[in-house]
């Protein structure tokens, strides 16, 4: 049900919608616009390129309208698919879900062409823009609910060949910290759709909260144009950590749910260790306090093994079973490849 005034197949640059058809009281015949850049030019990958999955994360949404601005034709070799606002309702709102339908456009693959306004941007994502695809670049960050040291991260995918590509991606946003995770809270992801369509899937949580830090905004905006050149589809030569003299990135897994710690009980959660610290086995990471009964000793939230705090909840007030911090297991680059 979806249409554009985008030609994907000119080259050139272009800007337009993607138009959702929405009936509501005020509006008969309306539809959502869903702003998309493409530049396109000679032979290269095509890259699609996506903030605003969850409204509410803004360091993609930013760092993609910067980038559209800035890019003419003459620095593109192949075709550059950027939308800043995916799920353009939630990005409006300030949502992480969308205020239309309700749903989390990150739960909704692999769509349905019939389907409520999410459902049809999921399909369209599936069946139009993937298959056309060779990467995919999704930008999170931990949007109202957590913070995360700024990372890129992926899935362990099956196949190797596909792993071993979405391994060096990663390692080219040049953040200090990368992680391995695994699906803890429901099917449907955006990434797992593309990755089933054998697609070099980059993803990443740049932080979280509702304010963002200058320099969680350059690594946005740095690390999304240097996994560009890494993919050749923008000039310039991709720049290593170590040609800047920096440390390699500490790669981190939680590939098992008991690195996803969740709130025993409801309180005021208290974190007690900075994010991307070590931190050991049984070693307090925070606590949970009752306003209800403040003579009572909080609750301790320990680390079940030893690693780095990777993520916390950003509001301390917290609801029995919410997610409140992950813990990351260091792991070797080189190791990578062997896990299973
Ligand atoms: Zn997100």
């Amino acid at each position: 049900m979806i249409r554009t005034d985008i030609d994907l197949t000119r080259t050139g640059k272009q800007q337009g919608f993607l138009r959702v058809p929405y009936s509501h009281n005020l509006a008969g015949w309306a539809n959502i616009m869903i702003p998309i850049t493409v530049i396109a030019r000679g032979h290269g990958p095509t890259v699609l390129v996506l903030g605003g999955n969850h409204g509410d994360e803004y360091q993609g949404q930013v760092a993609i309208m910067k980038l559209a601005r800035a890019l003419s034709e003459d620095s593109v070799q192949g075709r550059l698919i950027l939308i800043p606002a995916l799920n353009f309702p939630a990005a409006q709102a300030a949502t992480r879900l969308s205020p239309i339908d309700g749903m989390n456009l990150n739960r909704a693959f692999p769509g349905d062409a019939e389907g409520s306004v999410t459902s049809q941007i999921a399909h369209y994502l599936t069946h139009h823009l993937f298959p056309i695809s060779d990467a995919v670049i999704d930008i999170h960050s931990g949007g109202r609910s957590m913070e995360f040291v700024p990372c890129s991260h992926m899935h362990v995918v099956p196949n190797r060949e596909q792993r071993r590509a979405m391994l060096q991606a990663m390692l080219a946003w040049n953040t200090d910290f990368c992680f391995l995770y695994t699906d803890i809270a429901g099917t449907g992801l955006l990434p797992v759709e593309a990755e089933s369509q054998g697609k070099t899937v980059i993803t990443t949580e740049l932080g979280g909260g509702e304010g963002v830090s200058a320099s969680v905004h350059r690594i946005a905006y740095d690390g999304l144009q240097n996994v560009l050149r890494h993919l050749g589809v923008l000039s310039g030569k991709a720049q290593t950590r170590d040609a800047v003299g920096l440390p390699p990135s500490v790669i981190t897994q939680a590939l098992d749910a008991r690195n996803y710690l969740l709130a025993p009980e409801s309180g005021i959660f208290e974190v007690c260790v900075d994010l991307g610290a070590r931190v050991s086995a049984d070693q307090p990471v925070g606590y949970i306090h009752f306003l209800e009964r403040p003579d009572r000793h909080p609750h301790v939230i320990t680390s079940p093994k030893q690693g780095y705090l990777i993520a916390a909840r950003t509001p301390c007030r917290t609801h029995q079973g919410d997610c409140i911090a992950v813990i990351g297991e260091e792991v070797r680059a080189d190791t990578v490849m062997d896990l299973p």
